[in-house]
């Protein structure tokens, strides 16, 4: 079966090398297997993302030689079909709406004095999953604003187990979804999540195999199970590592790494930024 990839970054900055890696992982699996490398913009926060940073990721990807296949998918564009996947798992009774503010859980969390902890930071406690029906149906009523989180031991009970995904070089790698708790998979402010987003597209684009950073890792066995629940096939993935600066520490834009744009105005050429990668100097003639 022919291969799809995709590099999806998100615009809340200027690319790095770390993310030319990444660009460069999804690639290469695709271009070598005579396959398709899609590009995505992860846009959905408003509050982080920007016009400008979208802009400076196609320029930055042009100017190292990156071709994708078809058009740019951009998130922010697409919030009605992210709400109708909402509005299906709503309707089975996989979601519930929660009112909580970040005071509310964190209060919460110290009154019980310790939560466990997932991939994406403490398991949210429960409190509007316990809500009594009349009290949820009436704070929908005023209006309130909510996000919706997933009723994870419903989730579970709905969907097939055990759950598997294939991870490259390693072979099937047994799903913990119950990890995440009951992760939200609509925010407050948009009818979104990275996880529901990312899983939805993969589906309609046709990802068949998924490259991203090993830091992302744990994010498969929820995904895995959001791709049950909707009937969505399940692509293969490759987890890759994670770029280093000289001192050990990981490359992040947050703590000022060089940007391919500032690589760019130093007089490096795009055959040395993928030489630091060390992959062939050149992406062209896949
Ligand atoms: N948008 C995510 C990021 O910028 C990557 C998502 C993914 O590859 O699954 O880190």
């Amino acid at each position: 079966m022919a291969i799809t990839t995709r590099f999806a970054p998100s615009p809340t900055g200027y690319l790095h090398l770390g993310h030319a890696f990444a660009a460069v992982t999804a690639w290469r699996a695709a271009r070598m297997a005579g396959g398709r490398f899609l590009l995505r913009l992860e846009d959905i926060d408003p509050q982080r993302c920007r016009a400008e940073f979208a802009t400076a990721i196609l320029e930055d990807l042009t100017w190292l030689g990156f071709v994708w296949d078809g058009p740019v998918r951009v998130q922010s564009e697409h919030l009605a079909d992210y709400r109708a996947v909402l509005d299906a798992l709503a309707a089975r009774g996989l979601l519930y709406p929660c009112f909580c503010s970040r005071a509310d859980i964190a209060r919460e969390i110290a009154a019980a004095g310790a939560a466990p902890h997932g991939p994406d930071g403490p398991l949210y406690p429960g409190i509007c999953r316990a809500l009594p029906l009349t009290e949820r149906a009436a704070k929908l009523a005023s209006g309130l604003p909510f996000a919706w989180r997933l009723d994870m031991a419903r989730a579970l009970a709905a969907a097939p187990e055990p759950l598997f995904y294939e991870e490259a070089g390693e072979g099937l790698v047994a799903c913990r979804p119950a990890q995440f708790g009951d992760v939200v998979l609509g925010r407050k402010d948009v009818p979104a999540s990275y996880h529901l987003c990312v899983t939805h597209d993969d589906a309609l684009q046709g990802v068949t195999l998924v490259t991203r950073a090993v830091d992302l890792k744990p994010a498969a066995d929820l995904h895995r199970l959001l791709q049950a629940l909707m009937g969505w096939p399940a692509p293969r993935y490759a987890h890759h590592r994670l770029l280093s600066d000289a001192t050990g520490r990981r490359l992040a834009k947050r703590d000022g790494a060089a940007s391919l744009r500032e690589l760019r105005a130093q007089g490096v050429t795009p055959a040395q930024v993928l030489a630091r990668l060390e992959w062939p100097p050149t992406l062209r003639g896949a």
